[in-house]
């Protein structure tokens, strides 16, 4: 008998992949390079020349009975090692390798962590707006996803929605700082009140409250400034990260869980997550990609153009009249649209080639996403029609 919980996931394919197909298909009749496509957080700029090196080096030097076979269960020791020292470096923190397991991606990551720390029935709590893919990541576990509404202002957190949200039932909180899709780095200050909240539900509830903490934008802030590293302020935290975004590196599906050492039962959670991947075929990433990301573990690529694009749209889009909150980091920004129904503005913009992505299925109403991780040069191609649609459409 084929499972119906799967089937009835077919129903509910992704905005973001039908705009970006589209995007697709209609750059197939006008040439791509006339769609002003923000609908994918795909990466726009290369791996840094240091990837591609240490990849050759393997490919040169290492023995490939090694290089290609299996990886231990538990990720490479000297790869989980290389990892430990530059967080430790990096956040004051310290782990071991024992506190790191290596995963296909923060994808992989999230979903390890989730299934080490509830169980079917269990509760988890995130914030809006969220990354979509939460829902089936939580949901296969059998636990629930439970939404806060944002603070549209800052998307900081709704700090009186969240102690009115939380339950005895929620074993673990979702968090996503830089955030997709609003660019809110959430600052020390949020970390801390976030950390002592749980601290006193903990103690009161009688049992820990896990928070998972979704990093693959950590490196992606603006102005010079710095995501405070949000297991340093609570101890029961599993930090997931990726190198699709700050290495540009989302094909090759590498990411890392990495426990905090003060943990409950931090011990046992990656040897735990080990199991866990033997019930879902995970069995860890290629040796080869933990090898080489290992070798350039505390470089990215050139982030700069992000930046730029983002200060280009902010501007242009408060010129216009866009009521828009400043991205702190990250390649996206969550404007408020100009008609209730982002859908149908989503819809609108369309006819002017611009594709954006309708904020519903961020938990938000009324606004819409765009992934600005494109060429500048498009970004300021797309100027022009942005304006063209916000007067003939709304008047502004
Ligand atoms: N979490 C967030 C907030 C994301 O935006 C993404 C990808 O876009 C992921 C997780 C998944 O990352 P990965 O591609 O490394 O699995």
């Amino acid at each position: 008998m084929i499972n119906e919980q799967y089937k009835a996931m077919l129903g509910g394919k992704s905005v973001i992949r039908t705009l970006s197909e589209y995007a697709t298909q209609r750059g197939a009749e006008i040439g791509y390079d006339n769609v002003f496509d923000y609908s994918l957080g795909n990466p726009s700029v290369p791996a840094p020349a240091s990837f591609a090196k240490a990849m050759g080096d393997l490919y040169d030097r290492a023995d490939p009975v090694a290089l290609h076979g299996y990886s231990p269960s538990l990720g490479i020791p000297s790869v989980r090692a290389a990892i430990a020292r530059s967080l430790n470096r990096r956040f004051g923190m310290d782990y071991t390798a024992d506190h790191i397991f290596p995963t296909t991606g923060a994808a992989g990551a999230l979903s390890h962590a989730m299934r080490a720390v509830t169980k079917p029935g269990d509760e988890v709590i995130t914030f809006a707006p969220y990354f979509p893919e939460y829902q089936p990541y939580v949901t296969g576990t059998g636990a629930t996803l439970t939404v806060v509404p944002a603070d549209t202002d800052t998307f900081q957190i709704n700090f009186d929605a969240f102690e009115r949200a939380m339950n005895p039932n929620v074993a673990a909180v979702l968090i996503n700082t830089p955030n997709n899709p609003s660019g809110a780095v959430y600052s020390e200050a949020t970390l801390r009140r976030l950390a002592a909240i749980l601290e006193e539900r903990q103690r009161a509830y009688g049992h820990d409250i896990f928070l998972i903490s979704d990093e693959p934008y950590r490196e992606i802030v603006f102005d010079g400034g710095e995501q405070p590293y949000p297991s340093r302020f609570y101890a029961n935290t599993l930090s997931c990260y990726s190198w699709s975004k700050s290495l540009s590196l989302p094909g090759e599906r590498i990411g890392y869980v990495a426990v905090n050492p003060a943990a409950h039962e931090a011990d046992i959670l990656v040897p735990m997550m080990g199991q866990i991947s033997r019930g879902t075929g995970h069995n860890c990433p290629a040796s080869s990609i933990q090898l080489a990301v290992a070798e350039v573990v505390d470089e990215t690529a050139d982030l700069s153009v992000y930046e730029r694009n983002m200060n280009l749209l902010y501007d242009a889009l408060t010129d216009i009249g866009f009521d828009v909150a400043r991205p702190g980091g990250t390649f996206y920004i969550f404007p408020k649209a100009l008609e209730d129904d982002a859908t149908a503005f989503c819809m609108k913009a369309k006819e002017y080639d611009l594709i954006l992505v309708p904020s519903d299925s961020f938990g938000v109403p009324g606004h819409f996403r765009m992934a600005y991780c494109i060429d500048t040069d498009k970004v300021e191609r797309s100027i022009p029609a942005l304006c063209r649609f916000a007067r003939e459409q709304y008047g502004l």
